[in-house]
């Protein structure tokens, strides 16, 4: 056995040698600011330029509507915050004309305050920026409950729309129980809804537009893309969010699709790089490698073969750990979950204990998310879920495409022995 197992692909990915071979040029000689007119940053730009054709070829949209990040936390908050704040600018873009939909619905309030849509299972960059904005009093928001499955409804989210709802996101995957929401259903209902109402935009002053315009679809889809088409067409997204290092891409560099048209502003202030969507110097070395990283995984998709192999993995892996283990049980839906998704709760045994003990005998894996683990709160995801005792004792094992069937054996092996060490310490 190698001395150390990673089972926590849904943290980070390592970096695919051939995406580190590609970026590496852009490390050393062809170093120049793609901003740049000279010979040094057009080098630059056309390497950024031919990631965008790699990545809008996968999302089946144009170049032009990918916008380079740091990552999904900056993506869901440029989506997020983006709308809300060319809503606060100009109200008045969100009247089009009436588009199918029912024409007799009449306006019957004014809006004063943009609402929100998203669900209470939601990566924290997204229920944050949600929070956020609550507190500065420029928008209120409505957190939809998923079932004990970990999934939400499609009705739920089409029921919570009011009339001045201006944007629905829901994560296309959960990162923590790896449960896949109805994107492309909640999408077809989206696409067919008409919201109405009129508009205070400024002082007391009624305008005489009215609200015509369907709520803006942002999904994060940043632990689906490893595994499935994401076409934006067929999902019926105006915005989705991304990032290279969950991928087998670098750290640091994501996207956000925004769909032409949709109301946006820029929420980092400075440059005009990015067709003005966000500011900032490109990161073009990662931006090379996200691109080769989405060209690499893109073949692996069509082939199907990353979600095969790995599904059958994971279902070893579950069956194997609740045959052997008493008193566990499997976290979110056991076949709408993620091909590299086992999250299980150990009865009576403290998560991060277990996480501890796991990494003494050289096995990574993680209790909640990495982003807030290190606080030692329990995932507030399976809280919402399932509460908060089971939250205290579930661990998340993702899997990638490195992991072997050695190594799921060994993991089952060794997690036996200590869960039995900690249930023996705990009832001597
Ligand atoms: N959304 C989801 C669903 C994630 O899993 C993560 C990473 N944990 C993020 C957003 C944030 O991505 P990044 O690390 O690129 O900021």
């Amino acid at each position: 056995m190698p001395e150390r197992i990673y089972l926590d692909y849904a943290a980070t990915t390592p970096v695919d040698p051939a995406v580190a071979k590609a970026m590496e040029p852009y490390l050393s000689d062809s170093f120049g600011n793609a901003s740049s007119v000279h010979s040094f940053g057009q080098q630059a730009m056309k390497a950024v330029d031919e990631a965008r054709v790699m990545i809008a070829r996968f999302l089946n949209c144009q170049p032009t509507e990918i916008i380079f990040t740091s990552g999904a936390t900056e993506a869901n908050n440029m989506a997020i915050k983006g709308v809300v704040f060319a809503w606060l600018i100009d109200p008045r873009q969100w009247t089009i004309a009436r588009r199918g939909g029912n024409n007799n619905h009449r306006p019957s309030s004014i809006v004063h305050r943009p609402h929100l849509v998203t669900t209470a299972i939601e990566h924290p960059s997204v229920l944050e920026s949600c929070q956020a904005l609550e507190q500065m009093g420029l928008a209120e928001v409505t957190y939809v409950k998923p079932q004990a499955n970990g999934i939400v409804r499609v009705e739920d989210v089409i029921g919570a729309i009011k009339e001045n709802t201006i944007l629905v996101s829901v994560m296309s995957v959960n990162n923590e129980v790896g449960t896949i929401q109805p994107i492309r259903e909640i999408g077809r209902a989206l696409s067919s809804f008409l919201v109405a109402g009129s508009l205070v935009t400024g002082k007391n002053q009624r305008s005489s537009h009215q609200t015509t315009r369907k709520p803006i679809f942002h999904t994060d889809a940043t632990q689906a893309i490893q595994f499935f088409n994401c076409r934006v067409d067929k999902l019926r997204v105006d915005l989705l969010s991304m990032s290279a290092h969950k991928i087998y891409g670098p750290k640091g560099v994501g996207a956000v699709y925004v769909r032409k048209g949709t109301p946006i502003r820029r929420f980092l202030d400075g440059g005009a790089q990015e067709f003005d969507l966000r500011a900032g110097t490109l990161n073009t070395p990662g931006v090379v490698g996200f691109g080769v990283a989405i060209e690499r995984l893109e073949k692996l998709i069509k082939l199907e073969k990353l979600g095969d192999a790995l599904t059958s993995l994971r279902d070893r892996f579950i069956t194997g750990v609740l045959k052997s283990i008493p008193n566990t049980s499997l976290n979110g839906d056991p076949i709408h979950r993620l091909p590299n998704n086992v999250n299980i709760r150990f009865n009576g045994i403290d998560a991060q204990t277990l996480v501890m003990a796991l990494d003494q005998a050289g096995i990574a894996a993680s209790a909640g998310s990495a982003c807030a683990s290190g606080a030692a709160t329990a995932s507030p995801v399976i809280t919402t879920m399932l509460g908060g005792k089971a939250a205290q004792e579930s661990v998340r094992f993702s899997l990638g495409k490195w992991t072997t069937e050695s190594e799921i054996s060994y993991a089952i092996q060794v997690l036996l022995r200590i869960v039995k060490q900690v249930r023996s310490e705990k009832y001597k």
